[in-house]
């Protein structure tokens, strides 16, 4: 019986297990393999991060993953290595099945994060952190002054649009359709913008230039008129959602209509009692390494408390 298991292996997840193994709950940490991409979450996939405080030259995203492993390993954190396949939390004490073991634990803490959708181009994958992003907080730095495009009609397209426009000589938003599905506020935001043009109606075909490894520009193609076009930028930013990793709690916990994990408003408690969540796959709407951080410390803090009030 583990008094504390924590599901995934990213900032959410280590800080929750840093906090958790120091506050002698000797923490179980199940890093996961397959489903979500690898261990250490989505920086693993990026490359420099100059946002996370106390890195004052900016760190690598992967040797940032590894430091928190060492921080973790350090307290007695046990790191296993394999996915969640099912979990029961109908009843207590909670069991969770991977494809060897059945685990049971007093609380779990679910940091199993989400992953950027992408539009699949011919191109896409060979051009990810060489001008293709889908943060633009994380990396709109590096495109100062430069010309850029964001993909999508959502409130994220308008948010990094309207954050890039503070940063890039010119923001091109590509919308398939000819009307945006962004809240009117943040919609009007970006409409206003002078620097902010609008393709409507249009889709992006291919980025160029992989054999270069850079952005050089992208081929539009109109849907309505299947007309070809190309458009110079030096940075495509995909912004068409994020697909949070919760299809083992589907029918177990109450999740939001994108799949999102609920939780009680300024805590991290699921709708089931001794259940937390923290980063990435409850919130849609920061999404960066220090909050889950953030709230990957809130949910061990709040499994000790729930412990000592039922053991
Ligand atoms: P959404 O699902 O709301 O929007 C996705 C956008 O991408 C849509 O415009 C969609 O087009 C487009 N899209 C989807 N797939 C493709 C594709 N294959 N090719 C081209 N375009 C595509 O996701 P968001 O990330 O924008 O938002 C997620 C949630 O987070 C929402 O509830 C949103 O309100 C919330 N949010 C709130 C913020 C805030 O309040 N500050 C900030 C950011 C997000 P179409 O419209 O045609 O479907």
């Amino acid at each position: 019986m583990h008094r504390v298991v924590i599901i995934g292996s990213g900032p959410g997840g280590h800080t929750a297990a840093i906090y958790a193994a120091r506050a002698n709950l000797k923490p179980l940490m199940i890093e996961g393999q397959v489903r979500g991409g690898v261990a250490g979450g989505q920086l693993m996939i990026t490359t420099e991060v100059e946002n996370f405080p106390g890195f004052p030259e900016g760190v690598q995203g992967p040797e940032l993953m590894e430091l928190f492993k060492k921080q973790s390993a350090r307290f007695g954190t046990e790191i296993i290595s394999a996915d969640v396949e099912r979990v029961d939390f109908s009843q207590h004490p909670f069991k969770l099945y991977t494809d060897e073991q059945e685990i049971v634990a007093q609380t779990v803490i679910i940091a199993t994060g989400a992953r950027a959708r992408w539009l699949d181009l011919p191109n896409e994958q060979k051009l990810i952190n060489h001008g293709v992003s889908a943060c633009a907080t994380c990396d709109g730095y590096f495109f100062r002054g430069l010309d850029v495009a964001v993909v999508g009609g959502g409130d994220t397209a308008m948010e990094e649009a309207n954050y890039l426009a503070g940063l890039c000589k010119s923001v091109t938003v590509i919308h398939r359709r000819s009307e945006l599905r962004a809240s009117k506020i943040m919609a009007e935001r970006a409409l206003k913008n002078p620097k902010i043009k609008f393709a409507w109606d249009s889709a992006v075909a291919d980025v160029h230039d992989a054999e270069a490894g850079k952005v050089t520009g992208i081929t539009l193609e109109n849907l309505k008129t299947g007309k070809k076009s190309q458009l110079a930028v030096e940075g495509l930013f995909i912004a068409i959602g994020h697909t949070p990793n919760t299809d083992i709690f589907e029918g177990k916990l109450a999740l939001d209509e994108n799949g999102y994990i609920k939780t009680k408003p300024g805590t991290t408690q699921t709708s089931v009692d001794g259940v937390f969540a923290a980063g990435d796959v409850q919130d849609h709407v920061y999404r960066q390494a220090v909050t889950a951080a953030g709230t990957g410390c809130m949910a061990a803090i709040e499994a000790e408390r729930w412990l000592a009030a039922h053991e």
